[in-house]
């Protein structure tokens, strides 16, 4: 047995008395919280544990059952109708070119908002002995030129399993990128081994999606773990859930995106909080979600912007979702608001002539006077570049 597989038998914490134990009868009262438990099982590993500052946290909040969970208002168990299309077991084909690959039934701690929830941590829901016919149906469509392997999280699998996947997924030519999603450098960062980074430089290009949701979660080990993947070659990005009680705030959130871009961790998507059965009290508005992006945008560099998203439910898919910045869109031009909240105004090319005969003519972008003249502001450019900028129109309201 690995070293990882031992902290995972023996030091995590997957019953209610073993939590009361740790954390007091007076504040875990275990037969409140057996139907939850039983719902959805618990696992908390040491480096989860490790995050729990004090009862109620955010990290507590994301691994720790409540009674809340047995509250459905309008949640349903397969909140994105994955279900509906998966043509063969552990595959879902939801997009044109992509396929998600449902390699692991479990997780090394188990996260109270999970859309999986139905599925992970019971191993005869994600069949392991069924890839066969996953693998088959990645040959027989040459469309899919990228594999997402998830689960349940896939680096719950043995190095040599892995290494099966990966093998096979190589073996089918069309197949260009594969990635794992996983939570196991937060969960149980000693996943990460010099093995397993060895090995995977076989298959490259292998990425990684981490999921984070609280700047608290990076700790030392956590970003040696990181660091280790990011030396074995393996490009890495971060999906964030949006989760009430945990990082529903712009500042929580802008620090949660630097500490990911110092560890070399690329933010990738915020995504709301699903509907699901179980953890609807996570769920927080969609004004917040906007307000969190417009509090990074322009605030602080791109690279610390992720995408916010809607995975739409019943199935349709992630949806962007951007706050309003254009006022208006004619044929002449678009008026809209920077990160600051100051108007400007976009000249739209001038189309003469027939489709594509003569050259566009790219207009400069032309700042309307918010306290200081369009004027103003374009001479000062001026002296900043040393270029001479050329007026394209007066400025309007
Ligand atoms: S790691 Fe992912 S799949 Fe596993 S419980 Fe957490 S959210 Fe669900």
């Amino acid at each position: 047995m690995s070293e990882w597989q031992k902290i995972l038998k023996d030091d995590a914490v997957a019953t209610l008395d073993k939590l009361a134990e740790k954390f007091g009868h007076d504040v875990i009262d275990v037969e409140a919280l057996k139907p939850a438990f039983d719902n959805f099982q618990m696992r908390i590993t040491p480096s989860a544990l490790e995050q729990i500052k004090r009862v109620g946290d955010p990290m507590w909040n994301q691994y720790v059952p409540t009674v809340q969970e047995l509250d459905i208002v309008d949640g349903v168990i397969d909140s994105l109708d994955e279900d509906a299309d998966s043509p063969v077991p552990n595959i879902t084909h939801r997009y044109p070119d992509r396929v998600l690959f449902l390699v692991s039934p479990v997780c090394a701690s188990y996260c109270r908002f999970c859309t999986r929830r139905r599925k992970v941590g019971d191993p005869e829901k994600i069949p392991l002995n069924q890839y066969e016919s996953a693998f088959e149906y990645i040959r027989q469509h040459p469309e899919i030129r990228d594999v997402i392997m998830s689960g349940g999280d896939p680096m719950m699998l043995s190095d040599r399993r892995l290494e099966y996947l990966f093998q096979n997924l190589r073996a089918i030519p069309h197949v260009e990128i594969i990635r794992i999603g996983s939570r196991i450098t937060s969960h149980l960062p000693e996943r990460i081994t010099p093995e397993f980074c060895e090995m995977v430089q076989k298959y490259h290009p292998v990425y990684m999606n981490t999921h984070f949701n609280h700047p608290d979660e990076l700790t030392p080990r956590v970003r040696q773990a990181l660091d280790m993947l990011a030396r074995a070659g393996i490009p890495l990005g971060c999906q964030t859930v949006l989760l009430r009680g945990v990082n529903d705030d712009p500042k929580v959130m802008m620090k949660l995106m630097h500490e990911l871009l110092k560890a070399r961790v690329r933010p990738y998507y915020i995504y709301m909080a699903d509907q699901v059965a179980g953890g609807e009290h996570f769920r927080t508005t969609v004004q917040k979600g906007l307000e969190i992006i417009k509090a990074l945008r322009g605030w602080t560099s791109g690279l610390a912007v992720p995408h916010f998203v809607i995975d739409a439910p019943g199935g349709g898919g992630k949806v962007p979702l951007l706050p309003e910045y254009v006022e208006e869109i004619t044929d002449d031009s678009v008026t809209f608001r920077n990160y600051a909240g100051e108007r400007y105004v976009y000249k739209q090319p001038k189309q003469s002539g027939a489709c594509g005969s003569e050259p566009i003519q790219v207009p400069d972008i032309v700042p309307i006077a918010v306290g200081q003249s369009a004027a103003s502001k374009a001479k000062e450019r001026s002296s900043k570049t040393g270029k001479v900028t050329r007026r394209r129109r007066s400025a309007a309201g």
